[in-house]
């Protein structure tokens, strides 16, 4: 009795239902996005209490919309939902590579090494600059069915969940750029105001 307990619990495991998007890029996406000076973008996320369809469902839309605007990481303040959830890709050119979901995320550990890289936002399109942060993480969170799970990250995933855990927090990338005055060159440029940047010291 135990073994056939076993296998149906092994099949229920199979038949869960995973978060599976088409990655192709659609003409009307399911959620819009919010842009740099709506306050959305600047008011700190809820906790997630349970995790449940309408959660992953959620999940879905925001993996549809981040593919069509060709982004890599999305965090849910974005498309005006004040839930701590965020979607990354960082294989977006593979069909069948999954995306990352992580619910509740939290950074318990940063190294003390840091990196310098080039970072954009969805919300903030056509502005690129450099971000000093930790080069590699230590992350906790509750994946798709709730289940609580850690990670290490480093290089590319590490900078994404760094930025897109700061848009839980209502913060920025172009709130920790160090070169101010090519920030405000390019904000002008893309018709954005200064006056939204909120200047972080840590
Ligand atoms: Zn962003």
């Amino acid at each position: 009795m135990a073994g056939s307990f076993a296998q149906l619990a092994k099949n229920a495991e199979k038949k869960k239902p995973l978060i599976t998007v088409s990655k192709e890029a659609v003409k009307k996406p399911p959620l819009e996005i919010y842009m740099l000076g709506q306050e959305t973008l600047r008011t700190p996320a809820n906790r997630i209490v349970k995790v449940d369809d309408s959660i992953r469902n959620l999940a879905k839309d925001m993996l549809i919309t981040m593919y069509s605007a060709k982004g890599i990481g999305l965090a849910a303040p974005q498309v005006g939902i004040q839930k701590r959830i965020l979607v990354i890709d960082l294989n977006f050119e593979d069909p069948t590579a999954p995306p990352n979901v992580f619910i509740n995320p939290e950074i318990i550990s940063s190294s003390a090494s840091l990196d310098t890289y080039e970072e954009g936002c969805l919300s903030i399109p056509g502005v690129y600059l450099d971000v000093v942060r930790p080069s590699s993480i230590k992350l906790s969170y509750r994946d798709e069915m709730g289940r609580p799970k850690k990670m290490n990250a480093e290089g590319l995933m590490a900078r994404c969940i760094q930025h897109e855990v700061d848009h839980l927090n209502g913060v920025l990338f172009i709130d920790k750029v160090t070169d101010e005055s090519e920030l405000k060159k390019q904000l002008l440029e893309n018709n954005f105001n200064h006056s939204d940047v909120i200047k972080v010291t840590s």
